[in-house]
Order: C-alpha cells, then structure tokens, then sequence
C-alpha cells in the first residue's frame, strides 16, 4: 500500500479482532443492564474499530510520522515560541502524588499539590514584578480576558462606568481584540510609527476619559523592545486607564526585564510557551495572571492562601470575578512549568532570554541580505522578514513556507503581523543549537536563490511530504471532522 494511503482506523476494522487479552473470569458475571437506570443503557454498542494491538500501533506510529513536532525538527514558528519541552518535567507530573490525585480532595490531603501551586505562583509574582498571581486561566486567550474581566470589575467598583473602550496596537495578537470583545469593551487600535513601535502622537489621541487599558506586549509582536513604555504607562495611568501586558511570550525578558517594573498592572503568561509546556493540538495549556495590589480583590475565586503551615482555597472573596474555569487551573502543565523553573533557577532562566535573543539576532543578520528586512535594528527573540522582493517575482510568502516543508522544517509565522506586507516570523528560541540555525538559514537562501531561478519549485512546494499543496479555503469552509463512511464523502 503507498503511504499516502494510511486507512482510518475505522477501515482497518475486521469483526471480532482486539487489541487486549484478559485472564478468565474468576468472578459472577454482572449483567450492566441492571447496574444502571432505564434509559442510560444503549440499545446497541457503539460501532467502534475492533483492531488487534499491532493494527493499532502501527496506525498511530504512521499518523505520528506524518506530523511535525519540535521533538523532530526545527520550529521556527514566531509568537509561539516552540522550544524543546524538557523530559523531566514529564518524568514528575507523572509522580504518582501529582498525577493520581483528585480536585476534590480534602485540602488537608493533598498539601504537596496545593504547596506546588503557591510556590509556583510566588515564583510568577517574582518573575513579572507583580504581587499575586492566579494559576486557574487555561490558555493565553483565557487569560487576557480573565485579566480584562478584573479590570473592568476594577472600573465598575469606582462606578468609572465609561471606560468601555480597550486600546490595542495594529501589531497585536489576534487574541488581544477578540479578549476585549469577549469582555465586552470596544476594541481602539493605536498605529505603529516606521520604528515598528507604539506611535505615541497617535496613543494620545486615542486615549482619553473612556480609556479602560492598553493592551501590550513588549517586546511587541515585532520582536521590538518597546523603549518608550515607562511614557506610554504615564499616558494610560494618567487618563485613568491601566496597562495589561501580553506576556504570551516572556523568552526576550526573563530574568531581565519586569513588566511589574515597566508600569503593567495586569499580566498573563503562557505557560506553554515560555515555561516548556507542551503544545498545539489545542492544549492543554496554562495562562495565569499576575495583578498589582489594587485588581487582587478581583482575582478569581478560590484564591490559594497559606493559613500558617497550611494551604488552603479561599472563598470569600466578595469583589472577585469568580471562577474562569472549574476546579483551579489545569494542574499538570502547572507542575511541568514549576520543575522548568525549578530545574533552571534563575541564572538559567537569565540564559534562556540571552541565548533566545542572540539566536534571533543572528539569523536575522544572515537572512538579511536575502530578504527585505522592514524594521532594521537589534530584535529581541523574534524578528520579521518581508517576501515583497520575492512577490515581485511571482513567489509569494506562503509559497516560501511550503517550499521549507521539503526542506523537513515548520514554517515560521507568515502574514502575521498584519502591519508587515509578506510577513515572516522568525522565532527560533533559545533550545536550538547553531547547527540547527546554520542548516535553516541555508535552506532559506536556497528558497531565496529558487525564487530567481527556478521560481515554479517553490510556487509548486511542496515536493516530498506524504499531502502535496492543500486547498486551505476548502479545508477552513468544508472541514470533514468525524468518520464518515469512505463512499459517503465526496473529495
Ligand atoms: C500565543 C499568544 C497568545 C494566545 O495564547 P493561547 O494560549 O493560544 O490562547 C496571546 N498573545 C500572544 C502574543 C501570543 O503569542
């Protein structure tokens, strides 16, 4: 059979095959249907695949090659900051006292858990300069707007009821508007200058009484450091608003540089990014959120709390938004992000923010001849190219990014920031060693060379991977999502 066609589980089902062997019965067999209430008994089995365990292995290990991981090759993907996720950490969330226990146990049951999770927090409070932090936020997105939910809540117990409006720049992440939405404040949008940062003649007209905060990442979405911040939070604080950082991606400033200390008052990290969480396929992820003193009132409830030598939840938190997700946060991931802190310490965690911001810089410089590079000063970990020398000659940006896939590496970010025409986004994180850099920038010079000689490789790309170019407008409008019967589908 040629590769292409790995069948679906389904269609490897042959009736009465398993994939497990159980010893005999030994004891009275039970008839379920009297175990449960009329109506929760189906009246058939459901039509799973009935495989054997060699069918099954071999199916999952051939979908599993068929998939890019940072476990197998280089990821650039810029904002996302896919850096190699170290074992240990999976070696202790699988602990038996982390991984076996239940969120509705006895506090008094599981005090090393709860005793994880406040250090954890502490070391957040220290790592941003901020002075509580939540750890129940389960993505970014969750928790920009758990931090735009306590602002607004901020707002409405000074009875400030006007300040519906929520400041963004043209560079931000998706999610910062889309949170602002959710949370229901209007979405302002404050242009970048030529520098690619915040223009500050175009916040101040954009600020005013209705400000509710500026939402901000710095470095930005660019990979710029945003130098003016200390001016920018004088601008937001003194029209009343307050500053919320993305800190999605803290790898340029760990260790180094404190949204505490630049004049944030709300921030969220990704533990999944930053703190070696794994992800992509959808989580699960970690977004907890640090306030200044005045929002910690607003913090969602329970809050953690340690009453002498133990730890316990606190309910009675009369000004708090409530609780943003059931139970307290998704624990696993927490307990991997606190063996990386704990396994790197701080000087550790100094280097992961230099080594992340000279790799950057140095793949920058090298690519820099090969494509137009539109903001030309230090980035910090990530920079933007532009493919417009590329476009004129008939290649586009994505044509690039699928070229790399014959080359067996992700593809950067492409099109993102919107500010940039033919936008690439470089992150290649500080894991990765100067083999790895060196070998995908050759690739990305070949690609450039291509383009001028053979343009129709790259504009045909990619070449060797198992699904050739896909059409991503009928994969986005008609996703096929659940098995359906082989003749049942028109492709
Ligand atoms: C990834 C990212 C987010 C969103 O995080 P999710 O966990 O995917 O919700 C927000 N802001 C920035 C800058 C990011 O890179």
């Amino acid at each position: 059979m040629h590769k292409k066609d790995q069948p679906l589980i389904f269609e490897l089902s042959k009736k009465g095959r398993t994939g497990y062997s159980l010893t005999e019965l030994d004891v009275p067999e039970v008839d379920l249907s009297t175990l449960a209430p009329e109506g929760f008994i189906r009246s058939s089995a459901p039509e799973l695949p009935e495989v054997a365990e060699l069918d099954i292995m071999r199916h999952y290990t051939a979908l599993s090659k068929r998939n890019h991981g940072v476990d197998s090759g280089f990821y650039p993907l810029g904002s996302c900051t896919m850096k190699y996720n170290p074992k240990v950490n999976e070696a202790v969330a699988r602990y038996a006292g982390f991984a076996h226990i239940h969120p509705l146990q006895e506090a008094s049951s599981v005090q090393g858990a709860l005793e994880l999770m406040y250090d954890l927090q502490e070391h957040l409070v220290e790592i941003t300069g901020m002075d509580e932090v939540t750890l129940q936020p389960a993505a970014g997105a969750h928790g920009e707007w758990t931090g735009l939910m306590m602002i607004r809540a901020f707002h409405e117990a000074n009875g400030d009821l006007n300040r519906t409006k929520v400041i963004v720049p043209d560079s931000a992440h998706g999610t910062n508007p889309a949170s602002a939405t959710v949370a229901g404040f209007e979405t302002i949008t404050v242009k970048s200058n030529e520098d690619g940062l915040v223009d500050l003649d175009d916040l101040k007209r954009v600020v005013g009484d209705d400000t509710a905060a500026l939402m901000l990442t710095n470095p930005n979405t660019l990979g710029l450091f945003e130098e003016n911040i200390l001016e920018m939070a004088a601008i937001i604080h003194g029209a009343g608003g307050k500053l919320y950082y993305d800190g999605a991606n803290l790898n340029a400033v760990l260790s180094k540089a404190r949204p505490g200390d630049m004049g944030f008052d709300v921030v969220h990290l990704n533990l999944h990014k930053t703190f070696t969480g794994p992800h992509g396929g959808g989580g699960p992820g970690s977004g907890p959120v640090g306030v200044k003193a005045d929002l910690i009132p607003f913090l969602p409830k329970p809050v953690l709390v340690k009453n002498g030598d133990q730890f316990e939840f606190e309910y009675n938190r009369p000004q708090s938004i409530g609780r943003v997700k059931p139970y307290y946060g998704n624990f696993g991931i927490n307990v991997r992000a606190y063996t990386y802190i704990r396994s790197m310490g701080p000087d550790g965690l100094k280097a992961v923010s230099e080594n992340a911001v000279i790799n950057a810089n140095y793949m920058m410089r090298r690519l820099a001849p090969h494509f137009d590079l539109p903001f030309d000063r230090h980035c910090k970990h990530e920079f933007v190219l532009s493919g417009k020398r590329q476009k004129k000659l008939g290649v586009r940006t994505l044509d690039i990014a699928k070229r790399l896939l014959d080359f067996g590496y992700h593809p950067p970010t492409i099109y993102f920031p919107l500010n940039v025409e033919e936008c690439m986004m470089i992150e290649p994180t500080e894991t990765e060693s100067k083999e790895t850099l060196d070998s995908f920038i050759e690739a990305m010079i070949q690609i450039a060379k291509e383009v001028e000689e053979t343009p129709e490789v790259v504009q045909e790309a990619p070449h060797t991977t198992i699904i050739g170019r896909l059409d991503e407008t009928k994969a986005a409008r008609q996703p096929i999502l659940r098995y359906q019967k082989k003749e049942a589908v028109e492709v």
